[in-house]
């Protein structure tokens, strides 16, 4: 199909999602769709980027939706594979980006991006993309993708697209739909914390320290029973922690809500 694409000599878009639709998704299919002839949307609940003990049993699915809302936000091909066409019985092969995934989700899911890695590789082969676009929202994965496209010489252009919030300011994510009215209004702790480092930031404090400090008090005001996993404060395309923030410096935080894990980032300077 997709050599088929080429050999008229259109080009391909990709944008590759685990389903369950919101306009966060949609936003990065319309960028695709102003970048390419084709646009090929992957629902695909990648196993392989789960650990033991994490959601992806419950992961919320909506394939009936999902094909509606990608027709009307300009997507041409729904691609739906089932688990054992991208990893047949005795599949061995993964993908590992190396030091920029020893950091941040990593750190909390080692075996993570090397599901996300090995999964893009094998739709990068399956799609043949001239151009990716993928969520700022899960910005290192954003960078790790990048990363392996650039070391694996895929000639690909690679599109970051900005964060969709929810009016009230939370991150749009497919798990919000596990909440209910109240357990979203605590979710928006995540969100509020990033504000108050952003405005920190904006009068002078450039220490990650104080804001971090802030930032807890934040998330503890908004919701007593948030988890907080991580705050971190890094340098956007090295990941690498800052010691004073700086231009290009990324705050991300991931929170766990009322059982549920999320998470949210903003550039500071
Ligand atoms: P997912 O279905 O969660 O794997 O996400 C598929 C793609 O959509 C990834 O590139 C995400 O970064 C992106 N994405 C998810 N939520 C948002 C959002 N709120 N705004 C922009 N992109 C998003």
């Amino acid at each position: 199909m997709a050599r088929q694409i080429t050999g008229e000599g259109k080009t391909i878009g990709l944008v590759p999602t685990m389903g369950s639709l919101h306009e966060g998704h949609l936003s990065l299919i319309r960028r695709a769709a102003q970048k390419a002839d084709v646009v090929i949307v992957s629902i695909f609940v990648n196993p392989t980027q789960f650990a033991p003990g994490e959601d992806f049993s419950s992961y919320p699915r909506n394939e009936k939706n999902d094909i509606e809302k990608i027709r009307l936000s300009g997507g041409d091909i729904v691609f739906i594979p089932k688990a054992i066409d991208i990893y047949p019985d005795d599949y061995q092969t993964y993908v590992t980006v190396e030091e920029l995934t020893r950091t941040l989700e990593g750190t909390s899911r080692p075996t993570h991006f090397r599901g996300v890695t090995t999964v893009v590789t094998k739709l990068y082969n399956i799609c043949r993309p001239d151009v990716v676009v993928f969520g700022m929202k899960d910005f290192q994965q954003a960078v790790v993708l990048r990363q392996m496209t650039t070391d694996l010489g895929y000639p690909i252009k690679f599109i970051i697209a900005p964060t969709v919030r929810e009016p009230e300011g939370f991150a749009m994510s497919s798990r919000n739909a596990f909440f209910d009215n109240e357990q979203r209004s605590d979710a928006l702790c995540l969100y509020y914390a990033l504000r108050s480092a952003r405005d920190m930031v904006k009068a002078g404090i450039t220490s990650p320290e104080k804001i971090e400090k802030e930032m807890r008090a934040v998330i503890k005001a908004t919701c007593s029973t948030a988890g907080i996993d991580y705050i971190a404060f890094n340098e956007f395309s090295t990941l690498r922690p800052v010691k004073k923030i700086a231009k290009g410096t990324i705050c991300s935080l991931a929170v766990i809500i009322h059982g549920v894990r999320l998470i949210d980032n903003m550039k500071l300077m």
